[in-house]
């Protein structure tokens, strides 16, 4: 259990490392990972066409690929990653909330929201949370590690491939792909389990996966994609270096910085930057009538 007041961003000792996996590669790194294997690069292309594009990570469905070379190319690069526990649904089923075991058995939710303009998916950044929101159940439980830019990825294209074959019930009125032929979500918001930009390179890494055109990506809009953060300054000065054009949501909780720092002890008062800077991130001084106070 936290203690009140702390918080966490290092990851517990022992946390196991997820399995590399096709979505944690650079198109130029899955090239060099297929040649590994003995494969031609080629292979690469391929093999994100099928996860990113049709969202197939069955090697049974890759017909344009020898027999042989499938198992040990799924078995190196498209390890299963998670497995559904449980969904729940509300809203006529158009609301769907799906309960993940990652490989390791940690738990982890995402959900899938369709209305009438657009189809949302909030996803998991983090299993727990080190923040230590005394109001938040995730935040009282700690953190247990940080996802894999795969693992995050992957809530999404299971997202994807439930809209495509019609799970979800329902259709909106705009997220049609172009012809009309499958939906696609259209938002993708980082609020679920975890602060996002403490888990900064991941994250940045899924988003890159998310708007690659396919098959480099799922050619996503980068309009459509909300960071939630709870207030990590110098990561969100970082982040807007970036050059996305997402969007990023700071969470306020309340009108004061009084109470603020009552129910959000990310930046509890004469706390030094270094101090909530996540690893891997720059202790960026905001400059003078920045919102270092009242992020
Ligand atoms: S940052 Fe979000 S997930 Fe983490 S403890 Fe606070 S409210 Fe909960």
């Amino acid at each position: 259990m936290p203690v009140p007041g702390e918080l966490t961003f290092a990851v517990p000792r022992g946390a196991k490392k997820p399995p590399r996996h096709l979505a944690d590669l650079s198109p130029a790194e899955r090239k060099e990972a297929v040649a590994e294997l003995g494969e031609k690069p080629f292979r690469a292309r391929q093999l994100s066409q099928h996860y990113f594009a049709r969202y197939a990570d069955d090697p049974a469905a890759w017909t344009d690929i020898p027999a042989a070379s499938r198992g040990k190319l799924a078995e190196d690069l498209l390890p299963e990653l998670m497995s559904v526990v449980r969904h729940a649904s509300c809203d006529e089923g158009e609301t769907r909330k799906t309960l993940w075991r990652l490989f390791d058995g940690t738990l982890v939710e995402s959900v899938l929201m369709r209305y009438p303009e657009r189809v949302t998916m909030c996803v998991s950044s983090q299993a727990g949370c080190g923040m230590n929101c005394p109001f938040c159940a995730t935040g009282q439980a700690g953190l247990d590690r940080n996802l894999s830019t795969a693992e995050i990825v992957h809530q999404i294209v299971a997202g994807m491939r439930a809209l495509r074959d019609g799970e979800v019930p329902g259709r909106s009125a705009t997220a049609a792909a172009p012809g009309g032929a499958t939906e696609r979500l259209s938002n993708i918001v980082f609020m679920g389990m975890g602060e996002p930009l403490a888990n900064y390179k991941r994250v940045v890494g899924a988003i890159r996966r998310l708007t690659d055109p396919e098959p480099d990506g799922l050619g996503l809009s980068q309009r459509g994609i909300t960071v939630s953060t709870v207030g990590l300054v110098p990561a969100m000065y970082r982040f807007a270096e970036e050059g996305f054009k997402c969007r990023l949501a700071v969470s306020l909780h309340a009108p004061d910085d009084e109470l603020r720092d009552t129910l959000v002890p990310v930046i509890p008062a004469g706390r030094s930057a270094r101090c909530w800077t996540p690893p891997g991130t720059t202790p960026t001084s905001p400059a003078a009538g920045s919102p270092s106070s009242t992020p």
